[in-house]
């Protein structure tokens, strides 16, 4: 049930015809697992915490250094030094002090993701390596878990929503294994806002069920020369990961 505050907080979504008190009371309940608190997941959080998301998992195992803050925006100079998930945590109580947070500082591997993620509605790969996608996609698959992916580097990024056996995995759409390269990834801030505002959209809509999402879908965005292309991906029989489902 709504206080008077969160209809007044919410009233310009709530405006929205398809939108509504039950769609607000369904955000309300959700609990969305956001995997990394940096470049996308700032945008993801912010947004998710300012539409009232109920509970919003945070993990991420970085502290904020100076060269975060060109993009990573929930954190700020007088967070340096501080892990990432408590700079985040400590902005969304003055976003939306409504919004339940659970912030854990770890590094998610295939051993600890049972003890870490809970019981999430959607999990958000808001990660910036494939091989900590990899095991995220894992797990999602394995528990029947929606998945909703980003990527970003310099002035481009993608963004698919993954649920199969009704859509492909993050590896079917793999070339391969990935190796980590270790490089530092070139990004412009608001190529991070771009992604992350679509990924938060793109939750949102499926937590409210409005809308369709981009699922069978991949996005591309090239900022450069300014597209937005989409295309269908399809599922990979041979899958190593969702093939026997
Ligand atoms: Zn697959």
């Amino acid at each position: 049930m709504l206080t008077k505050k969160e209809r007044e907080l919410y009233q310009r979504q709530m405006l929205m015809p398809s939108w509504g008190t039950e769609a607000q009371e369904k955000l309300c309940r959700s609990t969305v697992f956001i995997a990394g608190a940096g470049g996308l997941g700032s945008p993801v959080i912010a947004y998710l915490a300012a539409a009232g998301i109920g509970n919003l998992v945070i993990c991420d195992s970085d502290t904020v250094v100076l060269s975060n803050l060109n993009r990573q925006i929930v954190h700020s100079f007088s967070t340096l030094g501080t892990p990432k998930v408590d700079s985040a945590a400590r902005r969304l109580a003055e976003t939306n002090p409504y919004v339940a947070i659970r912030a854990i500082c770890t590094r998610i591997t295939s051993r600890n993701m049972s003890s870490i993620i809970g019981a999430p509605d959607i999990i958000i790969d808001c990660l910036d390596n494939f091989q900590t996608r990899l095991i995220v996609n894992e797990y999602a698959v394995r528990h029947s878990l929606p998945l909703l992916h980003g990527g970003i580097e310099a002035m481009r990024g993608q963004i698919s929503f993954f649920t199969p056996p009704d859509t492909p995995c993050l590896a079917c759409i793999l070339p391969g294994r990935m190796k980590r390269s270790g490089r530092k990834i070139p990004v412009v801030g608001a190529t991070a806002g771009v992604i992350g505002s679509l990924q938060a959209l793109e939750a949102i809509k499926f937590l409210t069920g409005i809308g369709s999402t981009l699922r069978n879908r991949m996005l591309f965005w090239d900022g450069q020369d300014m597209r937005f292309d989409t295309v269908a991906i399809s599922r990979n029989p041979k899958c190593s990961v969702c093939g026997g489902k």
